[in-house]
């Protein structure tokens, strides 16, 4: 498989939310990390994406999150560092068990819940069986809320 196969099978898999995030729409392993096969051997996908569009990954480094979002695979997020500084950054993250912003997994029911704060007020979005369907409804509430406080503002 060519270099830009390979990229295009990878542009096919993600969404681009309006965080600028590139969220990946397929298979995730547990940790949250999208993951992808190619030619029979298991990348995960955001460390494909660095390496086929930035370069070889220095033996020892690991690929951090800069937005905190573990399905994001934009290597503008991404920033390769020492797994030391891994995990000072992880002692920081918000992200509720889902790696997505807004979204948070229902212990009792292992459910998507999805909810956007906005000017203060959490608006709750709805409950979804996959994470990917949960990921779309925030972001597109967001561009709703968004739109609408636009429209007051210039009214
Ligand atoms: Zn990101």
């Amino acid at each position: 498989m060519t270099r830009s196969a390979v990229l295009e099978r990878l542009r096919r898999a993600y969404i681009v939310d309006e965080s600028g995030c590139w969220l990946w729409t397929r298979s995730v392993q547990t940790a949250g990390y999208g993951q992808i096969l190619v030619e029979g051997r298991r990348w995960l996908a955001h460390r494909l994406i660095y390496t086929l569009l930035v370069g070889e990954i220095p033996e020892g480094m690991v690929v951090d999150h800069v937005c905190r979002t573990r399905r994001c695979v934009n290597p503008a997020h991404l920033q390769v560092v020492t797994v030391k500084q891994n995990c000072e950054h992880r002692a920081g993250s918000t992200s509720g068990g889902s790696g997505v912003r807004g979204v948070t997994r229902d212990r009792r029911t292992g459910r998507w819940l999805a909810q956007v704060k906005h000017n203060r007020v959490s608006h709750f979005v709805g409950r979804f069986d996959r994470l990917e369907d949960a990921a779309l409804a925030v972001a597109s509430k967001r561009r709703e809320l968004f739109t609408n406080s636009l429209a007051d503002k210039a009214a």
